[in-house]
């Protein structure tokens, strides 16, 4: 069974232990009206304070367990909300990022959870747990008297149709309000997170006609929506209102006929109030009850729990095999491939280069064999599993990769070097030194304890590049893959670079080198040109390079390149 849903299901236990409390809860309601009664129709005709004491003494007790009770349903509602909160967010974070999810799904699915959570503990919980109760009161109402139980039946009509038309007649303007809503909000927190620079840019005027375009919508949708919400509650309210007078009315022309005793109609006046606030609050609630139907939807129906390998089942140490075979990869985008590779293998400890013109596919194979991202079609393994598996799996990542855009993560940078987990000073400085750039990261203010704000921002480009680095070569990876290393590096850093790798070649880690720097190529055993996203040719490095002058290797690619787009322009 999916972990999410077992999750639900305990929450759904909770919910049901809650409402069996709201059944004790209503019952004890009762109460009071037969407190009442007992006043009218037993101790001021007989004039015994003795049953007065008695009953007081019960409508007190009656009113002590009802608190007890309430405050029980409420803890019980909170407890599920908070552990909801807290497992299914853990749960969900993890098991989308181990499937590779899109963002977009990830943030839905925050919300989801958000809006369910937050509902069970809020008075629209206890709205919902009491409406089922509605009966009980209007059967006690028609017991008192059937013209007074008529009344309030007529009234709990009413505000049934009133909650049925706030859905009806609010449910297309939510949506259309809420995804509204949800533009101008994405483009506000965007342009906020890069405010200084899209001033720079000249994109104030652009950027805020933009966001007026995205927010008008949003604010035509959300006040009609607004204006018949309003409408609707206050015609809720006219009838909760008009119906205790009409309950008063009728009532006391039933006692002026002698037809019902004032004890009855106060205690119809305090049940017509108790029948008639679960339906008035689900008229108020219609939005969020929507909402949180609707998130309890996506929450059911999570994906499966990712089945991801643990080295510790294995029973065996990683041999590091990588093979591709049969690789197209579409960019969700996209309607044309930007790679295809019919195969390529790599022994444990082999390195590749990968060299082409820019759009050739360099970056788009790098991710690929460091499992950044699954081929559309075609598998992509390492020791016979899918690459994305291994890195997404619990074990330690066994491929390490330093992308051309070094994704840092709001923390320290220990923290994003040891990937937010338990990894003490001395193994982050040692994998920075590993990666030739502790000199680096020890001069920043407070060194490893440096925060890099979000995405980065508060460091320069040089150090985030670094900070990536540590990372990647941090954990003993068996393969290492970098996406064009020599980006940014004067000739002293380039021949540390140099020798980072050699030191971690001769460690036994394969590298990946996608690289438009023939230098680096002197490193590898194999080499893939590739050129407008397909395989060129594929060869020993020896044999390349005494084939091809390393400085031509580019150039070469660029033109076939170039050759390729001509073909395709004069075929189309
Ligand atoms: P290289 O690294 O050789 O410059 P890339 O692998 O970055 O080449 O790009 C290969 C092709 O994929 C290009 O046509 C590029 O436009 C396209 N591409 C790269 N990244 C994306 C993306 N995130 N979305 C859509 N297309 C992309």
């Amino acid at each position: 069974m999916r972990t999410s849903r077992r999750m639900l299901k305990d929450v759904r236990r909770a919910a049901f232990v809650a409402f069996m409390f709201s059944a004790f809860i209503n019952v004890l309601m009762l109460s009071t009206p037969l407190y009442t009664l007992q006043i009218f129709d037993t101790v001021v005709p007989l004039g015994s304070i003795e049953t007065l004491v008695i009953i007081t003494l019960i409508a007190a007790a009656a009113i002590v367990a009802l608190a007890l009770l309430e405050i029980a349903r409420d803890l019980i509602l909170l407890r599920a909300s908070v552990w909801l909160d807290h497992e299914l967010g853990r749960h969900i974070l993890q098991n989308r990022l181990k499937l590779g999810a899109q963002a977009q799904d990830i943030r839905d699915d925050a919300r989801a959870l958000e809006q369910f959570h937050a509902f069970l503990a809020s008075p629209a919980a206890s709205i919902v747990l009491d409406a089922p109760f509605v009966p009980l009161f209007l059967l006690a109402l028609f017991a008192l008297n059937p013209v007074i139980g008529s009344v309030a039946l007529a009234a709990a009509g009413l505000l049934a149709v009133a909650a049925v038309m706030q859905t009806l007649l609010t449910s297309r303007l939510q949506k259309e309000s809420a995804r509204a809503h949800e533009r101008s909000e994405k483009w506000w927190r965007t342009v906020a997170s890069n405010g200084q620079l899209a001033g720079a840019f000249g994109l104030v005027n652009g950027v805020s006609a933009q966001w007026e375009h995205y927010n008008r919508s949003h604010v035509g949708a959300a006040y009609s929506q607004g204006k018949r919400s309003s409408i609707i509650k206050s015609f809720a309210r006219s009838v909760r209102i008009g119906s205790q007078i009409a309950l008063y009315g009728f009532g006391a022309w039933l006692v002026v006929d002698n037809a019902m005793a004032p004890g009855a109609l106060v205690a119809s006046a305090i049940l017509l109030g108790r029948a008639l606030a679960p339906l008035e609050g689900l008229v108020g609630s219609v939005k969020s009850i929507r909402n949180v139907m609707a998130a309890y939807g996506r929450l059911k129906s999570l994906p499966e729990d990712a089945d991801v390998p643990a080295l510790s089942d294995g029973g065996g140490a990683l041999r590091g095999d990588i093979s591709l075979h049969d690789i197209t990869y579409y960019y969700p985008t996209r309607k044309t491939p930007a790679l295809r590779v019919p195969s390529l293998d790599l022994q444990p400890g082999q390195s590749l280069g990968i060299v082409g013109p820019n759009g050739s596919g360099k970056s788009t194979l790098a991710a690929l064999l460091a499992g950044a991202m699954g081929p559309t079609t075609g598998s992509a393994s390492l020791d016979g599993l899918p690459i994305t598996k291994w890195q997404r799996g619990d074990c330690e990542a066994p491929v390490g990769y330093f992308a051309d855009e070094p994704l840092l993560l709001d923390g320290t940078v220990h923290e994003n070097i040891a990937r937010f987990g338990d990894l003490s000073l001395l193994s982050v400085a040692r994998a920075a030194m590993r990666a030739g750039v502790h000199e680096t990261l020890q001069a920043l203010q407070a060194g490893y304890d440096t925060p890099v704000g979000h995405a980065g921002s508060l460091l320069s480009l040089r150090e985030r590049r670094a900070v990536a680095f540590a990372r990647a070569v941090s954990g003993n990876p068996r393969i290492v893959v970098l996406d064009e290393p020599e980006i940014g590096l004067d000739g002293a850093s380039m021949k540390r670079l140099m020798r980072v790798l050699e030191n971690l070649k001769s460690e036994g880690v394969g590298l990946v080198i996608a690289t438009q720097d023939p230098k680096l190529l002197s490193l590898v055993d194999k080499i893939v040109v590739l050129a407008g996203g397909t395989v060129q040719s594929m060869s020993n490095a020896a044999d390349f390079v005494r084939t091809t002058a390393p400085l031509k290797i580019v150039e070469a690619a660029a033109e076939a390149s170039i050759e390729a787009q001509r073909g395709s322009y004069a075929g189309s």
